[in-house]
C-alpha cells in the first residue's frame, strides 16, 4: 500500500452505497479520484473533506489500481458562505464543472487550481460581485483552453481607437463599429445566444477590464470593477458566450443559476 497526500478542491461528490461517496479532487497534479467510506454516515475520520467545494489536505492510500481510498486529512479553507444563499451555492456548482471539464488525470492545472480557489474565496466571502467573478473567471479560463482573444486592434482595418467594438467570438478578436456596419454580419447574437457567430458588444470600459483581467495575475484577476448596469451586464453577457462557445457545450448549473437569477 502506498499513502500519499496532496491539497485540493472537492469539485465533484457522487454517493456510492449506503455509506461511501465518491469525490473528484480537483489538485495541481490534476484531477484524482477518492473513495471516501462512511462519509454519508456522518462518521469517520474523512467527513472534515469529503464535502463539495472544501479546499483541504486529503490523506490517501492506494491498493493495486482501484480507485485510492480517503484515510483522513483536514479543510484548510471552507466556504461556509456558499452554503448560505443559493446564488452562490449554484456559482460555485458552475464553477466546478468549468473546473472538471478544463481539467484531466495527471494533467498539471496549477492557475485553473488557484483561480478556482480564487473565484470560491471572493463569491463566498462577498470580495466581489459575484456575477464580475463569473465573467472574469470564463474569460480566463477561455485563455487557459487556448482561446484567448486578440485584443490589440480591430482585426479587418486595426485601427486601435474605435468609438466602440464588438468581441468576434468565432475569429476571437475584435472588430469595430465601423468594419462590422461594412460586413452583412449582425451585432446581435444570433438564435442561439451561445453560438461561435456571436458579436458581443464591449464597452471601453468592458474593454479595459478584458484586457486586464487576462493579463494580471490570477490573485489579482478579480480586481477590476465595471460600475455601470448596462456595461456590466454586457460584459457578463460576453464572457459566458465566449467560453461556452468555444467549449462547445452548457452546463446545468449554470442553466440553475440563471433561474435563480431570474
Ligand atoms: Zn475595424
Amino acid at each position: 500500500m502506498q499513502h500519499e497526500a496532496v491539497d485540493g478542491i472537492v469539485i465533484r461528490v457522487k454517493d456510492y452505497g449506503e455509506h461511501d461517496r465518491y469525490l473528484t479532487v480537483l489538485t495541481q497534479g490534476g484531477r484524482i479520484p477518492l473513495l471516501s467510506k462512511g462519509s454519508r454516515s456522518m462518521r469517520g475520520a474523512q467527513m472534515a473533506v469529503s464535502q463539495l467545494y472544501t479546499y483541504g489536505n486529503f490523506e490517501y492510500y492506494r491498493k493495486g489500481t482501484a480507485v485510492p481510498i480517503l484515510k483522513g486529512g483536514s479543510a484548510l479553507q471552507p466556504f461556509y458562505g456558499l452554503a448560505t444563499d443559493l446564488e452562490k451555492l449554484n456559482l460555485a456548482a458552475y464553477f466546478c464543472d468549468l473546473a472538471y471539464e478544463l481539467s484531466d488525470e495527471g494533467e498539471d492545472v496549477g492557475e485553473l487550481l488557484r483561480l478556482l480557489l480564487n473565484a470560491l474565496y471572493a463569491v463566498s466571502f462577498d470580495r466581489y460581485p459575484p456575477e464580475l467573478v463569473k465573467a472574469a473567471l470564463e474569460f480566463r479560463l477561455s485563455a487557459i483552453s487556448g482561446y484567448a482573444p486578440d485584443l490589440t486592434a480591430c482585426h479587418r482595418c486595426g485601427s486601435t481607437d474605435a468609438a466602440g467594438y464588438y468581441l468576434d467570438v468565432m475569429n476571437g478578436a475584435l472588430i469595430c463599429e465601423s468594419c462590422l456596419r461594412a460586413t452583412d454580419r449582425q451585432p446581435a447574437p444570433p438564435e442561439d445566444p451561445a453560438g461561435i457567430g456571436a458579436l458581443c458588444p464591449l464597452s471601453p470600459s468592458g474593454l479595459a477590464a478584458l484586457r486586464y483581467l487576462l493579463s494580471s495575475p490570477v490573485e489579482r484577476v478579480f480586481s477590476f470593477s465595471l460600475s455601470d448596469e448596462d456595461e456590466r451586464a454586457a460584459f457578463c453577457k460576453a464572457a459566458e458566450t465566449y467560453l461556452l462557445s468555444h467549449l462547445g457545450r452548457g452546463f446545468d448549473s449554470l442553466d440553475f443559476y440563471h433561474s435563480i437569477k431570474g
